[in-house]
This record gives C-alpha cells, sequence and structure tokens, in this order.
C-alpha cells in the first residue's frame, strides 16, 4: 500500500486545474491519494453573453460536477475574486498561504509567470510567492506552518517567451481521456459556448451524442495532450519502458525551483499515480 500523498493545484479560474491537471488529477485520486482543485478567480467574465453573478453560479456548479466525475476531494473557488481582475494583492497572497497551510499538500501546481492571461499571471505570481512564505511562520500566524514544504510545480503550456516549457514529469493519461473530457463536457458554459464563440465555432451539445461530444473534445482540447505526450516521448520512455512509445495523451509538469528541493527523479516518482 503506498503511502496517501496530497495535491494541490491552484489556478487561475474554475477550467484550469481541470484542463491542465485534470487526467493525473482522476489516476491520483483512482489510487488513493487526496487532490483539491482551487480556482483564485470566480470565472464571471468567461461567456460572450451571460455575465456577473448568475455566470459565476453556473461555473461553480459546473466544477462541482466535474469534481463529481473525477472523484477528487474538493474543488474550491474563491467566489470574492471577479474575472479578469485577479491580482497579486497582499490580501490574495494570505488567501493563497492559508489554503496551503490548511491542505497541506506534498505538492502544488500552478500556472508559469509567462502566459497570455492576465489572471493566470496573477496566480502564477501568487503560488510562486507563497513557495517560500508557506515556511514563515510570522507571516498569517494563525495558521501554523507545514512540518515540511511542499514541491512546487508548473502545468504544461505552450509559452515560449522567455523560454518553452520544460518537461520534468509526464503521466500518460489515455486511460482515463474519456473521464476527462467528461469533466470538461460538464463545464458546458466554456467548452460549448464561450471558447468555441473565441475560436469562430458553433456547437450545441443537446443535439449530440457522447461520441460526438467526445470527438470535439478531444479535437479541440485533446490535441494539446498529443503535443505533450509526443514532445515528451523520450521521457515517457523513459519513465515507463515500451508502453512509453504508445502513450498517445500526457499531461506534463515542471519542477518549480522555489519550493522543497527534490531531484528530477523523486519528482517523477511523485508525479507517478
Ligand atoms: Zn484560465
Amino acid at each position: 500500500m503506498t503511502t496517501k500523498r496530497r495535491y494541490l493545484m491552484i489556478g487561475a479560474h474554475p477550467d484550469d486545474p481541470d484542463i491542465r491537471f485534470g487526467g493525473t488529477a482522476i489516476l491520483l485520486a483512482r489510487a488513493g491519494h487526496v487532490v483539491k482543485f482551487v480556482s483564485l478567480a470566480n470565472g464571471d467574465c468567461g461567456h460572450y453573453a451571460m455575465s456577473g453573478k448568475a455566470l459565476a453560479r453556473r461555473r461553480a456548479a459546473e466544477a462541482q460536477a466535474a469534481k463529481a466525475i473525477a472523484g477528487i476531494h474538493e474543488y474550491q473557488i474563491l467566489m470574492e475574486n471577479h474575472d479578469c481582475e485577479l491580482e497579486a494583492s497582499l490580501e490574495n497572497r494570505r488567501k493563497v498561504i492559508q489554503i496551503i497551510r490548511e491542505f497541506k499538500p506534498d505538492v502544488v501546481l500552478g500556472h508559469r509567470l509567462c502566459d497570455y492571461h492576465a489572471d493566470h499571471r496573477a496566480a502564477a505570481q501568487l503560488v510562486q510567492d507563497a513557495a517560500y512564505l508557506t515556511q514563515v511562520p510570522k507571516f498569517c500566524p494563525e495558521s501554523p506552518i507545514p512540518e515540511q514544504n511542499p514541491v512546487f510545480a508548473y502545468v504544461w503550456d505552450v509559452f515560449t517567451d522567455p523560454r518553452p516549457f520544460r518537461t520534468d514529469a509526464a503521466v500518460p493519461i489515455d486511460e482515463v481521456m474519456d473521464l476527462k473530457c467528461r469533466m470538461l463536457d460538464c463545464q458546458v458554459s466554456q467548452f460549448y459556448e464561450w471558447l468555441p464563440w473565441e475560436r469562430g465555432i458553433t456547437v450545441n451539445p443537446k443535439q449530440m451524442t457522447w461520441e460526438e461530444k467526445r470527438r470535439y473534445l478531444t479535437e479541440h482540447w485533446g490535441s494539446r495532450y498529443m503535443t505533450a505526450a509526443n514532445d515528451a516521448r523520450q521521457l515517457l520512455i523513459e519513465t515507463y519502458g515500451e508502453a512509453g512509445k504508445h502513450v498517445q495523451f500526457a499531461e506534463c509538469f515542471e519542477l518549480s525551483p522555489y519550493g522543497r528541493n527534490i531531484s528530477r527523479g523523486e519528482f517523477q516518482a511523485l508525479m507517478r499515480p
């Protein structure tokens, strides 16, 4: 029996953890580990027609449905933080520190500082700032510091400035791609309304069979995990042997230098479900 580990993914919006860590989260939860998702903003600008409280409520309900499918422990949304207004403020720094100290994760995952979205960058800054401050007892003294600092890591992205993502650990998610698509399928406001609208396409999930939905979700949002798998092919083979050659979809992670200091090999073991 492996030791139960704890994973905390802190994203900016209530679909970022699902997109970037959903497949690994399903596998980790299935293996008995404890996984929590956090969205630092309430997502209330993620639509072309809806906005404000109704959208934030709708997205909170969608996130809880995705959580149930993933089998994870908790999906927390900071409802007081508006979309497109997230800041690496002192108040948010305190909130992030408290979330980390209360959950006591082994691994904290977040965005990188280079990203197209201002909220992702603010979330990345807040998580990076927490990597050291979590261990400072006099900061937010009402929540005690953890016995050991968590490992901090980044979730995969495509940005290249100032440098491309470096994959330190890759997790094959082929066996849970169907479930991961079902998580995305819960986020109707995003994957069938807002994001297709942004891309100039129209979809009507009410008229689609599950097979059609799955094909659509895989085509538009699954291709990034295929790219990730191909980019990480050598590492997948080193980690999973012959099976690594045939992995179609993977989620990839980069070890941050700002949390607990571990080797790349130790990080790979930590991310392996
Ligand atoms: Zn986002």
